[in-house]
């Protein structure tokens, strides 16, 4: 069974058998019963079922807009808004959404991000549906820095910015001039928020090849 459909897991009961209903039309009855709310802080998505109750949360607080659920959502329900960056200075932070009309509650996101700003409910139970179907994603990281373009006029943003310290720049000082040396990057450190591309006024970080390979059951 494919532990990211959910829609056909919710029917399955001790005495319900498996229903197919992942044609269009049931599709679209299962996704009128969620419900999304969104204030300041907050965007929260409920479906309620039968026998179950999936809630979906995000912490806007806490979220960086590093877009790594909306990477790897496998139904594209999460629209990244990107950031707006304007001679070097970021003055809009990137963020994201919910698609809730193509959510189906597996719990991808809530597992993968970085910073916490997801969590999922299941019955009041905080645990994302393919942790509870032991499907865990495999997230394959790289991050390239062109470091020719680093110039230390920044104080060395990425460095500050980093929430886990992966980062570390080298640099000379000769009289009042400064030079970098090297930027270096700790992989086991980073979790691949991407606050080092954001904050970069030169963009010397560029974070690619994340996705995921879908465990199976
Ligand atoms: S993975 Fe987390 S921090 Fe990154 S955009 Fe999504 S919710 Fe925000
Ligand atoms: S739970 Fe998250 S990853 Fe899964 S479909 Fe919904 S938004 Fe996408």
């Amino acid at each position: 069974m494919d532990p990211y459909e959910t829609n056909v897991m919710f029917f399955m009961t001790k005495n319900i058998n498996i229903i197919d209903i992942t044609s269009v039309g049931a599709l679209k009855i299962l996704n009128r019963l969620i419900t999304r709310r969104r204030n300041r802080d907050e965007i929260r998505l409920k479906r309620r079922l039968l026998t179950r109750e999936y809630l979906l949360r995000l912490n806007r607080n806490l979220c960086d807009g590093c877009g790594l659920c909306a990477e790897n959502c496998p139904r594209e329900a999460i629209n990244w808004n990107p950031p707006i960056v304007i001679d070097g200075c970021l003055t809009r932070k990137p963020a994201i959404d919910f698609d809730a009309d193509s959510c189906i509650f597996c719990g991808v996101c809530a597992t993968i991000c970085p910073l916490d700003a997801l969590s999922m409910e299941i019955d009041a139970e905080k645990i994302a549906t393919i942790v509870k179907n032991k499907a865990f994603p495999v997230l394959s990281k790289e991050i390239k820095i062109t470091k020719e373009k680093c110039k230390p006029g920044c104080e060395f943003i990425c460095q500050q910015e980093c929430p886990t310290g992966a980062i570390k720049c080298i640099y000379e000082k000769s009289g009042k001039e400064t030079d970098t040396i090297d930027v270096q990057i700790d992989e086991s450190l980073c979790i691949y928020c991407k606050r080092c591309e954001w904050s970069c006024p030169l963009r010397c970080f560029i974070g690619e090849e994340a996705f995921l390979r879908k465990s199976r059951i």
